[in-house]
Order: structure tokens, then C-alpha cells, then sequence
């Protein structure tokens, strides 16, 4: 049987590392993105530039592709879902739709008994009042917010008071956990009871963007199995194929909280390109396109740093150690909190 070829949504380096994953297995990809500099399509075997509402680029798109996966979830669920009337869309459109939306998504998986932090919906300014029991509190946009982008500490009616918010754009208020410790799972779902978990990574943010991915995680025994079986358990009930992205809290009591779900390949997972047989990058490639799948191995401990912004520039010019990957997105240009590569170092 010949390979499909898989259409990628989305042309940041997410898409860029899809790309070389699927050329290593001998799976040619389209790469379709509404930003003509994408780095991704450098990657790519086929490029195709074009808004996400453009009908007739779309169409060319389906044309060419016969499997379709996506690397950011903030894609209209119309797009989706009119793609997935003709070819497949994986993971499926609906679930995309629950995921995007942040109290659609922390509704899902409280139905689930998976503890996630505290949040209520506002509608408007004067309903703080009766929620104050959330504060201190984070009020994130429902859609589209990512890296904190969106999001405002409130400490008290205050500080609310001194922002100029549009509450019409949808709002959830989200008490603040005294964190502890930030961990991730990756998992790959093939089919029923299918899947490739990847074990916990630790995750540490700066101004609420990822910086440092390590494995192992420092967690005791009760976190290991709780995160890996409500990561089993999620990818389980959403039927998902594909790799999925599960991001914890642990507060100061060991408490675990889901904050939220990435329905794709995820930041804190590039460590597993060179700490394990399999990334989850090939992984995904190897679930949606219908490949064999493969048990896991882990090669080596690691840890992972973000180069965000000009510290790429040093990185340029520096040579590296043996267990040292350096990962440049050959992003056109270096802007503040853009990530725009990193570094993997594989540590015994
Ligand atoms: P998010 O965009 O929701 O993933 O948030 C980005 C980062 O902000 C998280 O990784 C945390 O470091 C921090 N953060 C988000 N929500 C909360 C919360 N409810 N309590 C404490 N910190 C939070």
C-alpha cells in the first residue's frame, strides 16, 4: 500500500518538526498556513499560502493531501470540519472544537472526576462580586489565549476596576494555585487501548512562557500515576488519534490539577526527538497516517531549553558537545518572546 500524503495546518516549528518526522518515514507533506514566511514549508515537500477561511486554497489543499492533521488548535472549527467532509482530519474536528474553548475544555474533563483548578464564566464586570472566593484569581480569555497572552492577575475588585476589559469576548475566572512544581504528559493514541505514553516531563515557565522541559520529572509515586492515568484516561474518552498534550499543576500540598489539554504535538515534548527511540513528533505522524506502532524506548535522561527572542543569536555561533542538539526554527525574524529555537542536552 503507498503512503498518504499528510496536510499540515499550521506552519510554526510545531509543523516544521511534523514535517521532518514524516519524511523520515517516507511521507510526503503539504504544509498549509496563512503566513507566507512560515518556517515550516522549508521542511515540507509542498507549500501552500493562504488564510484559514480561503475557500479555494482549501480546496487545493484537500486535493493534495489525503490524510489532514493540524499543529496549533486556534483553527476555525468550520475549516475543520468542512475539510473532514472530504478527507480525514485527525485528530477529529469535535474534539478540537471542546479543546479551543476553555470552559468547554474544563467542563470535559471535570465530568471526568480529573481535578482541574477552580473557574466560573463572566459575563460582565459586576459578577467578580460574587466570586471572590476565586480570587487571587486569573482572568483568561475562552478562546485563542496561549503563552498568558490574555490573561490578567486580579488580586482584588480593584485591580479590576483598572483594567478595560471587554467582557463580551468570553472570560473565565480561574483561581491562582500556589504552584509547586509544573509537569506535562505526551501521549500517542493509535486506536482502542492503543497507545505510547511518554513519562512525566517537568516543566518550568518564565513571565508564563515555557523555558525548561526536564525528564525525569521530580515527583513522587502518587503523581506519576495520577498524571499517566488521567492522560490515558482523557485521550481514552475523547477516542483521540494523534499526539496529545496534558499540562498539570502540583500546588504545595501535592495536589494534582489538569490546567489544560493540547490537542497536538507540544513544546515540553521536543526532549523525546533525541531522549527516546520514537518522538512524539513520528509518533503522531505514525497514528494519524495509519503506520505501525512502535513501543517506546527511552535512550536518555534530558533537558531542554527554550531560545526565545535574541539569545537564538548566540546559539548560532556556538559549538556544541556530543550530547548537545541544537534546533534552530529558521524563523525570518527575531522578535521579544518569540520562540525561535532550542537546545536538547541529553544528561546521565
Ligand atoms: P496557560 O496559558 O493557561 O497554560 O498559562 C500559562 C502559565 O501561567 C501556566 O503554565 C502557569 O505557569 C501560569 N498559570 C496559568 N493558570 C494558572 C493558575 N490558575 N494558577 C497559577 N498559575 C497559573
Amino acid at each position: 500500500m503507498s503512503k498518504p500524503t499528510l496536510g499540515i495546518i499550521g506552519g510554526g516549528q510545531l509543523g516544521s518538526m511534523l514535517a521532518t518526522a514524516a519524511k523520515k518515514l517516507g511521507i510526503r507533506t503539504v504544509v498549509f498556513c496563512d503566513d507566507i514566511d512560515s518556517p515550516a514549508q522549508k521542511f515540507s515537500d509542498n507549500f501552500i499560502h493562504g488564510t484559514y477561511s480561503d475557500k479555494e486554497k482549501i480546496n487545493e489543499f484537500i486535493s493534495k493531501t489525503d490524510v489532514i492533521t493540524y499543529e496549533f488548535e486556534n483553527i476555525p472549527y468550520e475549516t475543520l470540519n468542512e475539510i473532514n467532509k472530504t478527507k480525514p482530519v485527525l485528530p477529529k474536528p469535535s474534539i478540537n472544537r471542546i479543546i479551543q474553548h476553555r470552559l468547554a475544555e474544563k467542563d470535559f474533563i471535570n465530568k471526568l472526576n480529573i481535578r482541574t483548578t477552580q473557574y466560573v464564566l463572566i459575563t460582565n464586570k459586576s459578577e467578580i462580586d460574587s466570586v471572590q472566593n476565586l480570587l487571587p484569581g486569573l482572568l483568561k480569555t475562552t478562546t485563542l489565549g496561549y503563552d498568558g497572552k490574555g490573561q490578567h492577575l486580579i488580586d482584588s475588585i480593584k485591580d479590576l476596576n483598572e483594567l478595560d476589559i471587554d467582557f463580551s469576548k468570553g472570560y473565565i475566572l480561574e483561581k491562582l494555585v500556589k504552584i509547586k512544581k509544573e509537569i506535562s504528559i505526551i501521549i500517542t493514541r493509535f486506536s482502542d487501548k492503543k497507545y505510547e505514553i511518554y513519562e512525566p516531563i517537568e516543566n518550568v515557565h518564565e513571565d508564563q512562557i515555557l523555558k525548561y522541559s526536564t525528564i525525569p520529572a521530580k515527583i513522587n509515586s502518587k503523581i506519576l500515576e495520577q498524571s499517566k492515568s488521567w492522560a490515558i484516561h482523557l485521550a481514552e474518552e475523547l477516542k483521540y488519534v494523534g499526539t496529545l498534550c496534558v499540562e498539570f499543576f502540583i500546588d504545595k500540598n501535592e495536589n494534582l490539577y489538569v490546567n489544560e489539554v493540547a490537542p497536538r504535538v507540544h513544546n515540553s515534548g521536543h526532549l523525546t526527538i533525541n531522549a527516546y527511540n520514537i518522538s512524539q513528533f513520528e509518533n503522531h505522524v505514525r497514528a494519524v497516517c495509519g503506520l505501525e506502532q512502535i513501543p517506546l524506548k527511552k535512550i536518555s535522561n534530558a533537558k531542554m531549553v527554550n531560545l526565545i527572542g535574541d539569545q537564538i543569536i548566540v546559539y548560532r555561533n556556538k559549538q556544541f558537545e556530543k550530547n548537545e542538539f541544537f534546533f534552530d526554527y529558521l524563523k525570518k525574524d527575531i522578535k521579544n518572546k518569540r520562540k525561535m529555537g532550542h537546545l536538547t542536552t541529553l544528561i546521565n
